[in-house]
């Protein structure tokens, strides 16, 4: 590995043009920005005659949501990746530690060409485009094909639209030039509602019935965080059942719609005494901060962490981070 260094979209698009042969990797249980950057990038490489494989670390499957992403047969399992890529591109990880067990080929690769957007970025790789004012991965891959001279078809526009539209919480938090963007996407007739529905708008029954046994016990925490308030909900892992991680991992966007908290939190149950946390803020708390504080990371308004203990302890502990 060379020096670390920042690199713009056009000298990205170099090494990429340049490049014998590449490994795309994104982080472990990817959502649509991180598949969405991987793939978009191996379609772009595959049509320049460039060898490419696309992975992640186990579980190697995308969740079923993402499986309508054009590409994936792209993918090769963990164990089929290159030992020692020449040029290796790590999409939407802030940190070598988001690839898994898969983290190793940092070290291993000639070169290693990280592109994300997560603020929390730690520049490991060789060269770096990473942009914390992008909203999406997929943003700067865009920028990186369009410096490259690729043309947008659907396929590429798909992958591209399916990391925006969710990174963004629906355009929700987006500039002008990535409204254009959007446009741009679209306009290679790709169907907005039809990449959506199975990201976003598509769960079994019954995620409505653990909804309302979840949402049923949510609690209000008004003195939280200086006073801003908190709620948040807890997800007993025998409530989770054979649902899929799109079922709970969409619960956090309800609990942050109460208007008395500025913060919300879910907590899922992964073992006895296991869970992830997710954290979301309006827009005052920094819950990236309280996130790393407490072993995780992720944006200033949308972060997560890994916690031990009783469901008591671990709400003790984030009520004790936020102040
Ligand atoms: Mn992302």
């Amino acid at each position: 590995m060379t020096a670390s260094s920042e690199i713009s979209a056009s000298e990205a698009a170099t090494l990429l043009g340049t490049a014998e042969a590449v490994t795309v990797l994104c982080h472990v249980n990817p959502d649509a920005d991180a598949l969405g950057s991987a793939l978009a990038l191996g379609i772009a490489l595959r049509r320049a005659d460039i060898g490419v494989q696309v992975s992640f670390a186990d579980p190697a499957v995308p969740s079923e949501s993402l499986r309508s992403l054009p590409g994936q047969d792209l993918l090769v399992p963990p164990t089929e990746v290159d030992p020692a890529p020449g040029l290796l591109v790590v999409v939407d990880c802030g940190s070598s530690g988001r690839l898994g067990d898969l983290r190793d080929r940092v070290d291993t690769a000639k070169q290693t060409l990280v592109i994300d957007h997560h603020a929390s970025n730690t520049y490991f790789g060789s060269a770096n485009l990473v942009d914390p004012f992008a909203e999406s991965t997929t943003v700067l891959v865009a920028d990186v094909l369009a410096a490259w001279g690729v043309e947008l078809d659907r396929d590429l526009a798909y992958c591209l639209y399916a990391g925006l539209v969710t990174d963004t919480s629906s355009f929700r938090r987006a500039r002008p030039q990535t409204h254009e963007l959007a446009s741009r996407l679209i306009a290679t007739g790709l169907n907005p509602v039809e990449v959506v529905r199975p990201l976003m708008d598509t769960h079994p029954f019954a995620w409505l019935q653990l909804l309302s046994r979840v949402l049923g016990s949510a609690v209000l925490e008004r003195s939280a965080a200086g006073g801003r308030g908190l709620a948040y909900a807890v997800v007993p892992s025998a409530d989770i059942g054979g649902l899929r991680s799109e079922e709970t991992e969409s619960i956090i966007d309800l609990v942050a719609t109460a208007s008395e908290a500025e913060v919300a939190a879910v907590l899922k149950q992964t073992s006895e005494l296991g869970w992830t946390v997710s954290l979301r803020a309006k827009s005052e708390v920094d819950v990236a901060a309280a996130a790393t504080a407490l072993g995780g990371g992720g944006h200033r308004l949308a972060a997560g962490y890994s916690a031990v203990g009783t469901a008591e302890e671990v709400v003790a502990a984030l009520l004790a981070v936020l102040g």
